[in-house]
């Protein structure tokens, strides 16, 4: 079931929209000088080509036009005269840009897709099959920051300023390590279980044994931090309080936090602790509050940051959830299905709040690459050799515009008995973070570099 769209939802005029949009790309570059940017007569004139799309609440706009920037083949939506230049430099401090970036930026950004759209698969998410990403093929490639660096020429010529982006105390771009902690205990589980399914006793009785008298590989918390500081990196654990499956069965964790923690604290030492919200949690503020409450009871501190576990998102209600409980940031946003950019922009943002018709407060740290999507059943299959050539075009596209790459890797997979998604992909995209001086941030770092 999903949550009915707000009856009497605030008109989104494109007042609102371009300020949502330049809000944006202040935060995205370096001291932007105050130039006029607008749909009328303006320093940056941008060509209105929205119509009445954002009267209505059909989820899709028509298909873009493409155009060639910068030796990439961009869509851009709203784009009412292709055969127009896109950008158009004109004399006394003047520019045009002919196609609606803003628009289009908006629409992406603000995630309007997933809020109109009445798709949701079974585990109640938005589909990467439903979005515009997946139909016109470019979920990795941030459009959004290149719209930006369209306004941002057009600013540039207009002030006779150069602009940068904003930084990483020096650093091309950041590296935001993470790990969601959904098992502890149940590395024996599966080998156990196909040992008994084919007959093989032994087998089975050698990994019960082991279960019960050594710890599980999936207990490695402390070589987890370990391995990720040996890049001069920092992990981000999120844990699971929640240890019940949720109401459709799907599992939650397998340990009881509260009973672990003791264990757990010793393990990660100072490293950041955000909360990963249970099933279903997406869309009961009240239950998510009593996780929240539970993990500070452990911390005996803030929990300022959060990713849903099975990375649950109902955007007609979630964005709402967060703001209200407080939290600082969440970084549950990418696609399970595909690596990439779900908003299509590779630099933290506040999604829309379309009840409110206004911005988010929380900051959303967008998800770029899970592990599982690498290799699983359900997403992709790609070969152990083939991890890193396939995420490096992303990676390069991150650098580019000095945004945020968000990884997450989950504990059970720095189990050396995992060839596909496992340790050595982990250390080959570790290598070539720190290969490209990727700035190594946790969360609060990157809230207090937007702040
Ligand atoms: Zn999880």
């Amino acid at each position: 079931m999903l949550p009915p769209l707000p009856v009497l939802a605030p008109i989104i005029t494109a007042e609102t929209r371009l300020a949502y949009v330049l809000r944006h790309f202040r935060e995205a570059y370096t001291n932007v000088p105050a130039v006029s940017i607008g749909y009328e007569e303006a320093q940056v004139r941008i060509a209105d080509g929205a119509g009445q799309f954002f009267e209505q609440t059909h989820p899709y706009p028509s298909a873009p036009a493409y155009r060639d920037y910068r030796g990439q083949r961009l869509p851009f939506f709203f784009d009412a005269a292709p055969e127009n230049s896109l950008l158009e430099l004109l004399p006394a401090g003047r520019a045009i840009i002919h196609a609606d970036i803003v628009a289009a930026a908006f629409y992406l950004l603000s995630g309007w897709q997933e809020f109109f759209s009445e798709e949701r698969d079974r585990h109640g998410r938005f589909p990467y099959a439903a979005s515009v990403q997946h139909r016109y093929g470019f979920v990795t490639v941030p459009v959004v920051n290149y719209y930006f660096d369209v306004l941002k020429t057009a600013v540039e010529h207009v002030s006779g300023q150069a602009l940068t982006p904003k930084g990483w105390a020096g650093a091309p771009f950041a590296a935001f390590v993470t790990h969601d902690i959904d098992n502890l205990h149940s590395a024996w589980k599966q080998p156990a279980k196909q040992a008994l399914k084919a007959g093989h006793l032994l087998g089975f009785s050698r990994q019960l044994w082991q279960h019960l008298t050594r710890p599980d590989a999936w207990d490695n918390l402390a070589r987890v931090q370990q391995t990720v500081a040996g890049y001069g990196a920092k992990s981000t654990f999120f844990f699971l309080p929640e240890h019940r499956p949720g109401a459709n069965g799907t599992p939650n964790a397998d340990y009881a936090v509260a009973k672990a923690w003791p264990r757990i604290a010793a393990a990660i030492g100072n490293s950041e602790v955000g909360l990963h919200g249970s099933i279903g949690r997406a869309r009961e503020g009240s239950n998510l509050k009593a996780e929240q409450h539970r993990m500070q009871d452990c911390t005996r501190g803030p929990v300022d940051g959060i990713r849903f576990h099975y990375l649950g998102w109902e955007p007609r209600v979630t964005p709402f959830i967060l703001d209200t409980l407080l939290f600082a940031y969440d970084s549950t946003l990418g696609f399970a299905e595909h690596y990439g950019f779900r908003n299509s922009y590779c630099r933290p943002f506040h999604p829309f709040n379309f009840a409110a018709g206004k911005p988010c407060t929380f900051l959303e740290i967008p998800l770029n690459v899970m592990d599982a999507t690498l290799y699983h059943p359900n997403y992709l299959q790609l070969a152990p050799d083939k991890v890193l050539p396939a995420l490096r075009p992303m990676f390069e596209e991150i650098e580019r515009f000095g945004g945020v790459c968000t990884v997450l890797w989950h504990n059970e997979n720095f189990d050396p008995a995992n060839q596909h998604n496992g340790p050595q992909q982990f250390h080959a995209l570790m290598e070539y973070l720190r290969s490209r001086r990727a700035a190594f941030v946790n969360g609060t770092d990157i809230c207090v570099t937007m702040s």
